[in-house]
């Protein structure tokens, strides 16, 4: 499933191919995917200008001077750049048309979502499914702070909070295993019990495992613009995740598998207290 880096190292990708460019058309081979597409969405952008790319958690924005294009890849996603006349797959829903190039959405398991926010109706980050999200965690100035201030009444465990996102988003699975990790935090600790010391070794953690999944993808990048799109999806060497009874980069002991809310946690319990 694309994570918030693989959301932003697709942005950074598109980017420099759409961004000041005229919408020459848009081909919708279907009626919706995870909801109905907007009525009357190719009418709505022919002949507009893409005046920026953006990204609101796992969000992709394309703003307009009248509204934005609001993108999601769901669980299975992704956006490539193509040539014109390359004729679509099966799983190839979205055609965004841009005189010499198209944007092309490809989503298999169809979860992905494409809306739009008017102008009209405020700014982009007041949509329904924007306006609950936690902050931005890359770039934040005061994340620890964050955490800290708003964790004093969740007795919840902490991955808990963290995987909910109502606190600070893009902090999926994989990513709360590793930033805990490197933290040496328990993930079942109540996120209300965490110190702030506590929670700036967090913050921290989670801004480099970001950025660095970021950096490991933008590496990647050629490999998303015309080639075949299999799989964009980042495979990081991890400190624990998906590593029961390996042994513990950092001590030797083996790493744990836990099953929190439905999801797997995996963790050393020497090195996370
Ligand atoms: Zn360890």
């Amino acid at each position: 499933m694309p994570e918030l880096p693989e959301v932003e190292v697709t942005r950074r990708g598109i980017a420099p191919h759409v961004e000041g460019r005229i919408v020459t058309g848009l081909v919708l081979r279907r009626s919706g995917l995870r909801w109905p597409f907007p009525p009357g969405l190719p009418a709505l952008l022919a002949g507009r200008r893409i005046e920026a790319t953006g990204r609101r958690g796992k969000y992709l924005l394309l703003h307009f001077a009248h509204g934005t294009l609001i993108i999601h890849l769901g669980m299975s996603g992704h956006l490539r750049m193509l040539a014109p006349g390359v004729p679509p797959q099966k799983h190839d829903h979205v055609d965004l048309e841009l005189g010499e190039q198209v944007m092309r959405f490809t989503d298999p398991r169809r979860f992905g979502a494409v809306l739009w926010h008017a102008a009209d109706d405020g700014d982009v980050g007041q949509h329904l499914l924007l306006r609950g999200l936690g902050a931005e965690p890359l770039g934040h100035g005061d994340l620890a702070g964050l955490l800290h201030r708003q964790s004093r009444t969740r007795s919840a465990a902490i991955k808990q909070v963290l995987l909910a996102g109502d606190i600070v988003v893009g902090v999926g699975n994989i990513y709360a295993c590793e930033s805990l990790f490197m933290a040496g935090i328990h993930p079942n600790t109540a996120a209300r019990r965490i110190s702030l010391p506590r929670y700036r070794k967090l913050a921290d953690a989670i801004q480099r495992v970001l950025a660095a999944a970021i950096e490991q993808g933008g590496s990647s990048l050629r490999d998303f613009i015309g080639a075949d799109g299999a799989s964009g999806y980042f495979q990081q060497s991890y400190f624990v995740y998906d590593r029961e009874d390996q042994p513990c980069r950092q001590c030797g002991t083996a790493v744990r598998r836990i099953v929190q809310g439905q999801r797997s946690t995996f963790y050393c319990v020497r090195c996370q207290k």
